[in-house]
């Protein structure tokens, strides 16, 4: 038997515990930087099978997080999590406790290409649906973290590396080369491929991988696309802006009004010019300001988001925004102060890789169908953009595919879920693709 029916009946093996993996997950879903059981649990596993593990500021580098939960937040997280079931209390780091999560596993096997591949951990703020038509509350695995829910997927792609991390354990023997197993925390909000990305992870990377579960599409005739292109660059930002309070009837003038320079810039910013170069967007989400009737509000927080069809499109309206955000301001006599929040880049798989890893699945996994699209658009916006150009900047060659399944409700809605076949699937696609760019015989 060779190496590629060997990983067929791993992963199939496997099929129980992918699924028992995916629904831990996803009963504790933790959010952006809060996925501290969720690291534990990915450092215990991998440090178990063998895995060189790197965690906390090996990992992500702290200063470059962003849109991070208040220091208050990380710490009831932190002991909320702890008291969990299935938390292996000794494998969450005090790093991990403040909001410095991800795990990196690493496997060397001498002389050969370096292989990264990345799963996202986070979950969305969302509040899951409790009634007996949602399959998760049914066979009560829904989520128990209020306000929290997996509802992308990223439950499966946790327990996708969790799999793909001991089918290649078992296989070791036969690799050539290094396999880098990149669990991303903050994926949604674009907020953690930046961190590790700064940390050095992809600088010496040759062939980087990413996926994502994607809805089975009557138009689609595929179980996977091997290369996706085109997702939007993006800035989130964070305003706030800052004026006098004053007695609204006795003293106005002497007020400075803070709800007004928001309220202007909401406005402003929607008029931002379209760009030639591509598709823009711009979208004001969150706008709260006042303490009451009778007073000049003296505080305002917007939350906005740009996107940009290119990088440089998405520099533009960035710089755009902020300019009219402290404009308004000016107009006002407020002070006004912009934080990044999050940040994605345009990305493009490589067509090279993407001719390579569909030869490799087209010749090992004949029963896996291949999308006829090979190389699809994506809209929304996906930080692993920020990891792919890396790698591509520095000569490695990238792609994102997209696994099928049958999803209960869209992603990111409360009634989400999906089809768990998927999950050994997934494995024997990246195990099969690791192997085959390690030139392991067929
Ligand atoms: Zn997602």
């Amino acid at each position: 038997m060779n190496a590629y029916e060997q990983l067929k009946n791993l992963a199939d093996a496997l099929a129980p515990r992918l699924t028992a993996d995916r629904r831990s997950l996803h009963r504790y879903p933790e959010t952006g930087w809060l996925e501290m059981r969720t690291s534990a649990i990915i450092h215990e596993r991998l440090t178990s099978l063998g895995y060189a593990c790197l965690t906390g500021a090996k990992a992500v580098k702290p200063d470059e997080r962003l849109g991070l939960p208040d220091p208050g937040t990380l710490r009831r997280h932190a002991e909320a999590a702890l008291a969990q079931e299935g938390t292996p209390a000794a494998f969450l780091t005090e790093e991990m406790r403040q909001g410095i999560t991800g795990v990196i596993g690493e496997l060397r096997c001498g002389e050969g290409p370096v292989i990264a591949l990345r799963f996202d951990i986070d979950a969305l703020g969302l509040t899951e649906r409790a009634d007996e038509g949602h399959r998760p509350a049914r066979e009560g695995f829904a989520s128990r973290n209020p306000g929290m829910m997996h509802a992308c997927g990223h439950d499966g792609h946790a327990a996708i590396g969790l799999g793909v991390a001991e089918a290649l354990m078992t296989l070791r023997d036969q690799l050539r080369g290094t396999v880098r197993l990149i669990f991303q925390p903050a994926e949604e909000g674009a907020r953690g491929a930046r961190a590790l990305t700064a940390a050095g992870h992809l600088d010496d990377v040759d062939f980087f991988i990413g996926n994502h579960v994607a809805p089975t599409r009557a138009l689609d005739d595929g179980d996977v696309t091997v290369g996706t292109w085109g997702s939007l660059a993006t800035s989130k930002l964070d305003v706030l802006f800052t004026g006098q309070a004053a007695h609204a009837g006795g003293f106005p003038e002497q007020g400075r009004n803070a709800l007004l320079a928001a309220a202007s810039a909401a406005l402003a910013l929607h008029g931002i010019p379209r760009h030639s170069g591509g598709q823009s967007r711009v979208n004001v989400g969150v706008l709260r300001a006042g303490t009451g009737r009778n007073v000049v509000p003296d505080r305002a927080e917007m939350q906005v988001e740009v996107r940009g069809e290119t990088t440089k499109i998405n520099r533009f309206m960035e710089a755009e925004a902020r300019r009219v955000c402290e404009g308004a301001a000016l107009t006002w006599g407020c002070g006004c102060q912009v934080t990044l929040a999050g940040q994605a880049e345009g990305q493009r798989s490589d067509p090279e890789l993407i001719r390579r890893v569909g030869e490799i699945l087209r010749e090992t996994l004949p029963d896996i169908r291949l999308s006829s699209e090979q190389n699809a658009r994506n809209w929304g916006s996906e930080d692993i953009s920020i990891m792919m150009n890396r790698v591509q900047a520095r000569g490695g060659l990238a792609t994102y595919m997209r696994t099928m399944t049958d999803m209960a409700s869209p992603q990111h809605t409360a009634g989400f879920d999906f089809d768990e076949a998927v999950l050994p699937l997934a494995v024997k696609v990246f195990g099969a693709t690791v192997l085959g760019l390690m030139g392991v015989k067929k």
